[in-house]
């Protein structure tokens, strides 16, 4: 089996990840501005010695609010990396951002990088908010479906961020059936261990 890395970057407000594998980059998710677009070229030339230019196979959106949107234009402007998102959320990514979703994909779909990620599909933040499932690594990236305190415990988004506050909080049990340890937020703190337990340890308490 290849050799996984993961790599979250923050910004101010919100990070997007990284991962290496196979000599390919895959990004997650590109903060607000042209100065995290930046900071993500950087990151990649610098501190992996990876240019995304070059390596960069494909960026996935998790969903298409601004700041994960924010710097795909800037990054597609030097990067020939494909696009993907869920189907539901293809239109407003192309209309904020003037490039074409190559890949759009449904629940359960699994793209074909650092062993299979996984499109699991949670609506409610927006209609088509995706966390990425990494089975071998045990690895949830959320993206906005869950948010973390500086602790990490979770919560779902807050209610003024979604469209629609009590489906999200009812369609995160579709995460339930899932084996993961570790996981990744936009915003707050990371889990690099115990994760279900913590995500169990929410539930109980929204139910
Ligand atoms: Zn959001």
């Amino acid at each position: 089996m290849s050799i996984i890395n993961v790599y979250p970057i923050q910004f101010n407000r919100v990070k997007a990840t990284l991962l290496q594998c196979d000599n390919k980059l895959i990004l997650v998710d590109t903060g607000m501005s042209i100065e995290d677009a930046d900071t993500i070229l950087h990151y990649a030339k610098s501190n992996l010695n990876m240019p995304l230019e070059k390596y960069g196979e494909v960026c996935i959106i998790t969903h298409c609010h601004m700041d994960h949107i924010g710097g795909l234009k800037w990054l597609k402007k030097k990067c020939d990396f494909k696009i993907a998102s869920h189907i539901d959320e293809v239109e407003k990514i192309e209309s904020a951002t003037g490039f074409n979703v190559n890949l759009k994909l449904k629940d359960r779909e699994t793209l074909p990088y650092c062993g299979g990620i996984q499109f699991i599909h949670v609506p409610g933040h927006t209609s088509g908010n995706i966390c990425l499932y990494l089975q071998n690594e045990a690895l949830l990236i959320l993206g906005d479906t869950l948010f973390a305190d500086e602790e990490g415990n979770l919560s779902p988004p807050p209610n003024h961020y979604s469209v629609n506050p009590e489906m999200s909080k009812r369609e995160l049990k579709r995460l339930r059936e899932l084996d993961f340890d570790k996981i990744i937020v936009s915003h707050g703190k990371d889990t690099i261990n115990g994760a279900k337990k913590k995500f169990q340890l929410m539930m109980e308490r929204i139910a």
